[in-house]
């Protein structure tokens, strides 16, 4: 279906990008075979680093001549294998657009080049007292191009939304090589089809954004993390709803199961305190009034106490709230020092289905013989599930994963939930879509997906099954 990518093709994309722009030896090309799902790998025939919506124009329009498939890649910090060109051809990388073109301080705006990494985006506002909410824990190495692609969030999600809620304005190459600009440092704006809101988690299916303007909120004054311990998820979880029902919203509320804890514990050799507990919730709240902020500290302190937590551990200060969020942080990182191939899904259930929900994940980790370890968003149902290896064999190991990812979808379904909350579909879901969508959805979302590329030459093999 694919031509592959010959000397002609390479000379061309070194007149558009520049010699210096264009990458074809293995060496230089291995960092674009991959993201950080472990085990997926595909080589590009070349690499392309562009630094311009003009350049990209022309690279599309020589690969609709020529028929070549090209993927685009922000930072390669995916879970999904977005990035990963599993049809070979060209990698699109972004990661030379990385200016912050604008702080508007008047318009509450700040305007980006895809490449940016998102924690540098919030360092820049935030010294200027303003605050860009989404915090995707791989904020210091992820792209902003990256998340707008899979409509990125984060332990903030819960009280401030995800990174759709941000966008206000995009500059996109069609795969035609047209160049659009949708919205603008609007905060209001109904004309025509909301194509912001659709090219948000399309995956780098749709088009190639190349410039972004995000809406930004004052940076709240006040900030205290508490660290909660229970003997008992369920409790935890009522706690939750507890807090939500008294009308307080916290920025974040995440959880850690006991097997997590263990994990980093063995990873940072020190311990974790209460590290005996079944689980941790992680509460921030935050706010622009000391005194709110104790207010709201004392009720959701008194509630979780009231719903059987061990304790309320208190941090004001930035070292020690950076202490209680370290544990947090490094789950990932200790749960592949734990195993180093392992499994992470990304399921998302109405914030109450939790305590079935991860009933449910123990039963299937026993039925296969497996470790199967929880982390995530209490706040808003995402749940991260990560399924260990350890010593199972490589070909037992094959065998059992797409039966355990199933039947925890099948799960996950079961109770309202759906397969994705923020990693996406990619290469590494596509063959499970049709047990969350029905035909009806996947067949019109094919026709979008046509309409913008009817070639099929930007990231194909990607969403759909
Ligand atoms: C340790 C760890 C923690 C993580 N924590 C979170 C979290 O808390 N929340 C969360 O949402 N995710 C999280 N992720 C997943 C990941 O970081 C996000 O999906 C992030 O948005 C990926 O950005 P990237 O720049 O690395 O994108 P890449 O991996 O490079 O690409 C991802 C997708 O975006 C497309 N793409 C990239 N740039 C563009 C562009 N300019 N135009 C069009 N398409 C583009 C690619 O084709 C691909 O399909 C985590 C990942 C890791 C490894």
């Amino acid at each position: 279906m694919y031509n592959k990518v010959d000397a002609e093709v390479v000379a061309e994309l070194r007149q558009i990008v520049g010699e210096g722009n264009v990458l074809v030896k293995r060496e230089d090309i291995e960092p674009y075979t991959h993201d950080e799902v472990v085990g997926l790998r595909a080589d590009p025939e070349v690499v392309v680093k562009a630094t311009s919506a003009q350049q990209i124009a022309a690279i599309f329009k020589l690969a609709q001549r020529k028929r070549i498939p090209v993927t685009p890649r922000g930072a390669g910090w995916g879970l999904s294998g977005g990035a990963v060109p599993v049809c070979g051809g060209i990698v699109l990388s972004l990661e030379k657009m990385n200016r912050i073109l604008e702080i508007d301080k008047e318009n509450l705006m700040v305007t980006v080049e895809p490449g940016v990494i998102t924690g540098d985006i919030h360092r820049a506002v935030e010294a200027e007292g303003l605050f860009y909410p989404p915090d995707p824990a791989s904020l210091d190495s992820c792209s902003i191009g990256g998340n707008i692609a899979e409509g990125a969030g984060g332990p903030r999600a819960v009280k401030y939304g995800t990174t759709m809620h941000y966008v206000c304005g995009l500059e996109a190459v069609l795969p035609s090589g047209d160049i659009i600009m949708c919205g603008g440092k609007l905060v209001k704006n109904v004309t025509g089809y909301n194509l912001i809101q659709l090219i948000i988690g399309s995956e780098g299916t749709l088009a190639v954004v190349t410039k972004i303007i995000l809406r930004l909120l004052p940076l709240p004054k006040e900030q205290i993390d508490l660290l909660v311990p229970y003997d008992d998820f369920q409790a935890a979880a009522d706690t939750v709803s507890a807090i939500i029902a008294q009308r307080i919203v916290p920025a974040t509320i995440e959880f850690m199961e006991r097997d997590s804890i263990l994990a980093v514990e063995r990873l940072l050799q020190k311990e974790v305190p209460y590290d005996d507990a079944e689980a941790h919730l992680l509460i921030q709240l935050d706010g622009n009034y000391r005194e709110q902020v104790d207010a709201d500290m004392e009720i959701v302190g008194e509630l979780c106490l009231q719903h059987g937590a061990r304790d309320v551990l208190v941090a004001r200060d930035r070292p020690t709230r950076d202490r209680l969020w370290e544990a947090r942080r490094k789950i990932i990182e200790a749960l592949k020092h734990e195993s180093p191939i392992n499994h992470m899904e990304d399921v998302v259930v109405p914030r109450s289905e939790i305590p079935r929900l991860l009933k449910g994940v123990k039963e299937i980790a026993r039925e296969y013989g497996v470790r199967i370890i929880s982390f995530g968003h209490a706040g808003d149902g995402n749940v991260h599930l990560n399924v260990l290896k350890d010593d199972l064999s490589m070909e037992r190991w094959e065998e059992l994963v797409p039966r355990i990812e199933e039947a925890v979808y099948r799960l996950t379904l079961s109770l309202g939930g759906t397969i994705t909350g923020e990693h996406g579909v990619g290469a590494t879901r596509r063959r499970y879509l049709p047990l969350a969508l029905d035909e009806a959805q996947i067949a019109l979302q094919r026709r979008m997906r046509a309409a913008f590329d009817p070639n099929q030459i930007l990231n194909p093999n990607k969403i759909f099954p």
